[in-house]
């Protein structure tokens, strides 16, 4: 196996070569497609299981919905089909003949779930209706990426509709904050949330809401998107239902979606020069055992490690036993940190005499001795630090390169040549964010809060503060 690029001088580089190294994903014979193999598979199941959980929890139902888009439901909300005109692939052709009307492979769900909504909700009663979808969709990727970028990626897409504006906002924010707290608790990605530009919010918004990462390199992540898309999606597909009062009103509709690229978000946010580091919440193999063989006390070693698995397994934890003799232990040790398994041991038989083993941290390299008696507990208590561990260290680089700056002129070079987090005032004029476009970069999101007195551009009053970064 070739040494992975120095991820601090050629990020890009490192996360391209982990990716295929480590066998998460391959390349497709379509350009812009991977394919995800199963450790990179077991990842994405274990945050979708999370997720699902989640969605569930907060009331909504899941369904299944065509792939094909007749591709006149895409034309009926006009910023909508603008939006997603250049990114569509369409089908003319099927059966052996020409289509009458040509189909959409789906971008995303909103104009095929609304017909169906259209017809279920009748009155007040139907509502509120929350459904979510578990699906891949496509739009044509100019510039793939591995997870962050790719033409047909995998994701969940909710789609609620309410009887009321105060309903729908509820509950576009309340997803927005099941997001943030994935983000925080399983993956150990700290994120930035907050509202979309006007110029930068779903076709056919009202108002987007994001939660942004930034990643090893500085560079922004948008992360997920959760919308309140009001009124005219409603007004398009003819969705009515009788209000309490006997009048017949529009529903306020929501929708909100993550995708695949969470995985591209936790490669990103935490490896190292030796490869990932996986979050313990999110790992397939939580622990890696890895027996140190010598021929006359083989089986006494290997009957040792395998009660050990056991009890791992009983109480829950994920684990392997790599006894494959074929490798040496030096072969064993690289391959499971570039895997980025949070908690390796190391078992041979001075070992078993002590009643202890070795125990290496992925996140530290730290080496520690273990009393094997109390090793399940031991494991726990372990995991949930390194859970922790690193979250507070992504914290730790984010303090490091966020910067408050009041003028362009300040920051543009800094930003340009290092990346990075920048908070700055703006006057919510479209040609003030525009000038970012000069360095490559944009407003991913705009605060809640307010620090800054002056637009970072034309020095007006500032209406918010924003974050500014150049993103992926
Ligand atoms: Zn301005």
């Amino acid at each position: 196996m070739n040494k992975l690029p120095d991820i601090a001088i050629n990020f890009p580089e490192w996360y391209q070569e982990v990716i295929f190294q480590a066998k998460l994903a391959d390349h497709a014979p379509v350009r812009g497609c991977i394919v995800i193999r199963p450790y990179g598979t077991a990842i994405w199941e274990n945050i979708k299981k999370i997720l699902d959980d989640r969605i569930k929890a907060t009331g909504h139902e899941n369904a299944i919905f065509p792939l094909f888009i007749p591709q006149s439901f895409l034309s009926k909300e006009a910023e909508h089909v603008e939006g997603f005109a250049p990114e569509l692939a369409v089908v003319t052709h099927a059966g052996g003949k020409e289509l009458e009307e040509p189909l959409v492979v789906r971008p995303t769900s909103e104009t095929m779930i609304h017909h169906m909504f259209a017809q279920w909700i009748r009155s007040w009663r139907d509502l509120p209706l929350k459904i979510n979808q578990w699906a891949n969709v496509v739009r044509w990727e100019k510039r793939p990426r591995a997870f962050l970028r790719t033409t047909e990626f995998f994701w969940q897409e909710g789609h609620t509709a309410h009887a009321t504006k105060e309903e729908a906002l509820e509950e576009t924010l309340l997803m927005l904050e099941e997001y943030v707290n994935l983000a925080h608790n399983y993956l150990a990605i700290p994120v930035i949330k907050g509202r979309k530009t006007k110029h930068e919010q779903f076709p056919g918004a009202e108002a987007t809401y994001t939660f942004e990462a930034f990643l090893i390199d500085g560079k922004a992540l948008q992360m997920g998107t959760s919308h309140l898309l009001s009124q005219s999606f409603a007004h398009a597909f003819d969705m009515k239902f009788q209000d309490k009062d006997g009048s017949v009103a529009y529903p306020y509709l929501t929708s909100w979606g993550a995708t695949t690229r969470l995985v591209g978000a936790v490669i990103a946010s935490h490896g190292d020069d030796r490869g990932l580091i996986l979050p313990p919440k999110i790992a397939p193999i939580q622990v890696v055992i890895i027996p140190i063989i010598k021929k006359d006390t083989k089986d006494q070693v290997l009957e040792y490690v395998t009660k050990m698995e056991q009890d791992f397994k009983k109480y829950g934890i994920s684990v392997k036993v790599d006894a494959d003799d074929t490798q040496s232990p030096g072969a064993k040790f690289y391959e499971w940190e570039l895997k980025g398994v949070p908690l390796r041991f190391e078992v041979g038989a001075r070992d078993i005499a002590s009643g202890t083993v070795i125990a290496v941290s992925r996140l530290n390299k730290e080496k520690m001795t273990v009393f094997v008696e109390n090793i399940v507990n031991w494991t726990h208590s372990k995991l949930e630090s390194i859970q922790q561990e690193l979250f507070i260290r992504a914290q730790k680089r984010y303090a490091a390169m966020w910067h408050k700056a009041d003028k362009f002129e300040d920051f543009k070079d800094a930003l340009e040549e290092n990346n990075g987090i920048y908070q700055v005032g703006w006057c919510q004029d479209h040609a003030c964010e525009v000038r970012l476009k000069e360095i490559a970069g944009s407003i991913r999101c705009m605060l809640e809060s307010k620090e800054l007195k002056n637009c970072f551009n034309c020095d007006k009053a500032s209406l918010a503060d924003v974050i500014v970064g150049r993103a992926y």
